[in-house]
């Protein structure tokens, strides 16, 4: 793969307000690009894949990059917070644990430093590693465009590999994440790579489990998987296994089998898919276990 140097030329336009953005991509829709990080966006326009008319940074755009408690007792996630801010948030302790996991489970820190979650969702990658565990814990996407705004499911917004259901004119302005009910939730986000340092990841797991008012049995359970399907994997078979069933030994077995069958990784480079698929089925365990440790340790 050629990777010059030199970007191709393009306008550049760093609006600080929202609304300005808004018209800047009404008026150029497919000619324009957002940039947040640059960690993506950037290479591709030096491979040569992209070369977009006008590139529009939200570097100065305000309000974007907060990680706040909302009032329901959710979060609300700025579309430009960085890995490192996910990662070090007081916001994403609790049941919200597993997507500062993902954050910090990102490259190494000095993309930490640049790359945002909204980059990391748009991006539309297999191997994206904040999009798993914020899928498991049922995050919405606020899109905002001159038109107006509108809510849709992270599950479902990503229809194939880089493609969103976003539109050419919208930005993504923020997560939303919400309680989830019952007697508890437990998260976490595990992730293999070839070395333990900063790589593409070969398995990633999101686990979320929330406990019925008994807190004996598993209310809601997702599985999430990176790196093992074209798009990141929901492993519904998992779902109905575990949910309503008091968890077990056998159970997690049961789940993790299920999550085998329904992964179809590759064989590249890095590894051969039949590694992969030992490793979907030793990490979804281990998951669940965790996910399921932590909502028990949860006060509610
Ligand atoms: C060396 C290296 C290692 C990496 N390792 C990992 C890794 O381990 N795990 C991982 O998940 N990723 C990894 N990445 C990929 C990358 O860092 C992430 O995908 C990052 O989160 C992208 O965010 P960004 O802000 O840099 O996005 P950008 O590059 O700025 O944008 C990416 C895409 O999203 C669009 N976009 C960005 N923000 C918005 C918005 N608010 N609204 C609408 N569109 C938007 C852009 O137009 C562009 O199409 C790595 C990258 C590099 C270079």
């Amino acid at each position: 793969m050629v990777c010059s140097m030199i970007l191709p030329r393009f306008e550049f336009e760093a609006p600080s307000r929202l609304a300005e953005v808004c018209a800047w991509l009404a008026e150029a829709g497919d000619e324009a690009r957002v940039l947040a990080g640059g960690t993506d966006l950037l290479l591709r326009m030096k491979r040569g894949e992209l070369a977009p008319r006008l590139l529009l940074s939200l570097c100065r755009t305000n309000g974007l990059d907060q990680v706040e408690t909302s009032a329901g007792g959710g979060v609300h996630i700025g579309s430009l917070a960085t890995m490192s801010r996910l990662a070090a948030s007081r916001a994403l302790a609790g049941p919200w644990s597993a997507v500062a996991e993902g954050a910090a489970a990102v490259a190494g820190p000095v993309i930490r430093n640049r790359a945002t979650v909204g980059g990391n969702i748009v991006n539309a990658r297999p191997c994206a590693d904040t999009v798993p565990p914020l899928m498991a814990l049922g995050a919405q996407l606020r899109l905002e465009s001159a038109r107006g705004a509108r809510t849709l499911e992270l599950d479902g917004f990503i229809s194939g590999p880089g493609e969103t259901r976003r539109r050419a004119d919208e930005i993504l302005t923020r997560i939303e994440l919400s309680p989830l009910g019952g007697g508890g939730t437990g998260s976490c986000y595990l992730k293999t790579t070839r070395r333990a340092a900063m790589e593409v990841t070969l398995v990633g797991c999101a686990a979320a489990v929330t406990l019925d008012e008994s807190r004996e049995a598993i209310q809601r359970v997702r599985i999430v998987l990176t790196s093992v399907a074209p798009v990141l994997l929901r492993v519904s078979g998992v779902e109905s296994i575990l949910e309503n069933r008091v968890p077990s030994e056998s159970a997690f077995r049961e789940a993790a089998d299920a999550a085998r069958r329904a992964a179809h990784p590759i064989d590249d480079h890095r590894a051969p898919a039949t590694y992969r698929l030992e490793v979907v089925e030793a990490l979804t365990r281990r998951a669940l276990h965790l996910a399921f440790q932590r909502a028990r340790e949860a006060t509610s």
